[in-house]
């Protein structure tokens, strides 16, 4: 018998009819022979309505009750589709985070699982149950409830199903697996057979909100493959597995609207500033993505440009001008119209001129770049966030990813 476990995100699960959809979805690889074990997140826009409320108490939520509010949604969406199974004549259970064991970081809201403790799934499967669990949740070392971020219930799969063994992880969603860009964004993208570990992983982190990043990451550790597929439809869907012998030059293009900038004009020229402006930084928990410095040779002074998302922005840049007040002559600049733009290729690294391309389709569009970032397998501009659209658009057909 295998092992099968399956995701449905929110808007698959998004209405009592769609819940009974995937009941019957359910119950038909259950009746093909498999054991399933189902992870759920919440109805539709649920963890945006809970968050609104949170929000309407005060700007900064108790991570505590924050999270013991936006766990909620799960709770709601896994007890429905257990009933919806059970209502079609099945076996099911739904099960929280805590219930099966599931052990997270001690910090709330963005916290790692770090383990899960299979007895009580294998028990109910035994028994020959379905088991709905509810993704996006755990319990720390306190014994309270944590989050693990928003778009998390694909972690809760891939490590569920990596505890438990599974050979594949099976991604529900509202698109037909993974595009060469977001279908949303570009219509022409096209439908991506299978895809390497490192190339998903980087496609996730620059914005390709298909899956939750630290999914993907716990996959390539555990070597699990995941397979993305639409939750309402037949089709093979994209396999995202170990890297074959094809390595793609350029596999897709990744937007990401949650970016802004901050820059520092006329820093010191001395050694030591990055570090303290950085670690300040660092010390709040504020991640930096792309950095940029550029030197006025004459004046001995850089300036030092870098981005973080939305979400810290305001006290990023609270950090940054507290840190430039006491460096003489400095001005902090800050902006929230910028996005990033990435192409991502496994076989970028032994393939030449792929960045004049890139930057060839931005100047065609005459789309100017603020700042480019790289690594081995892609490469990242930071343009105006008006822009976004047209710079998939003439970055996706440079590199004929329509074709
Ligand atoms: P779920 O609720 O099932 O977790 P998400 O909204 O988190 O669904 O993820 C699915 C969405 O990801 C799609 O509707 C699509 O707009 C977006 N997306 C972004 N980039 C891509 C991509 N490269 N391929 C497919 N979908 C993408
Ligand atoms: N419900 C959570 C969210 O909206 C988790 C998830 O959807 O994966 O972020
Ligand atoms: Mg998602």
């Amino acid at each position: 018998m295998v092992l099968l476990v399956q995701k449905y995100g929110g808007t698959s699960v998004g209405a009592i009819a769609k819940i009974q959809n995937v009941a019957k979805k359910v119950l038909a690889a259950q009746a093909a022979g498999n054991q399933l074990v189902v992870v759920v997140s919440a109805m539709g826009p649920t963890t945006d309505v809970l968050i609104a409320k949170i929000k309407e108490l005060t700007a900064a939520a108790d991570p505590r009750e924050y999270d013991a509010l936006v766990s909620i949604g799960e709770n709601e969406s896994a007890a429905l589709l257990a009933q919806a199974i059970i209502a079609q004549g099945g076996q099911a259970v739904s099960l929280t985070g805590w219930q099966v064991g599931i052990r997270t970081e001690d910090q709330h809201n963005k916290c790692k699982i770090i383990n899960v403790d299979t007895r009580r799934i294998k028990q109910e499967l035994r028994a020959g149950k379905i088991a709905v669990i509810t993704g996006f949740q755990g319990l720390n070392s306190r014994g309270d409830v944590t989050t693990i971020g928003r778009g998390g219930s694909d972690t809760s799969a891939v490590v569920i199903a990596s505890a438990l063994g599974a050979d594949v992880c099976e991604i529900y969603t509202d698109v037909d697996g993974v595009y060469t860009t977001d279908p949303r964004l570009l219509p022409e993208a096209r439908l991506l057979e299978a895809i390497s570990h490192e190339e998903m992983l980087e496609m996730a982190s620059l914005g390709a909100g298909v899956l939750h990043p630290r999914a993907v990451e716990c996959a390539k550790v555990n070597d699990m493959t995941i397979a993305v597929k639409h939750s309402h439809k037949t089709g093979k869907g994209t396999l995202i597995t170990m890297a074959g012998e094809k390595l793609n030059t350029v596999s897709g293009v990744a937007a990401d609207d949650d970016v802004a900038k901050i820059g520092l004009l006329h820093v010191p020229d001395v050694p030591g500033m990055a570090a303290e402006l950085f670690g300040a930084l660092a010390a709040a928990k504020i991640n930096v993505d792309v950095i940029v410095q550029s030197i006025h040779e004459e004046a001995k002074k850089n300036d030092i440009s870098f981005t973080v998302n939305n979400e810290d922005y305001a006290r990023a840049l609270k950090l940054t001008e507290e840190k430039a007040r006491g460096w003489d002559g400095c001005r902090v600049a800050g902006n929230t119209d910028v996005a990033k733009v990435s192409v991502v290729g496994i076989g970028m690294a032994s393939a030449p001129g792929v960045a004049a391309r890139m930057f060839s389709a931005l100047g065609r569009e005459k789309i100017n770049i603020q700042m480019i970032s790289t690594s081995e397998i892609k490469i990242s501009c930071i343009i105006e966030k008006k822009e976004l659209k047209r710079a998939v658009k003439s970055i996706h057909s440079e590199f004929e990813l329509d074709k």
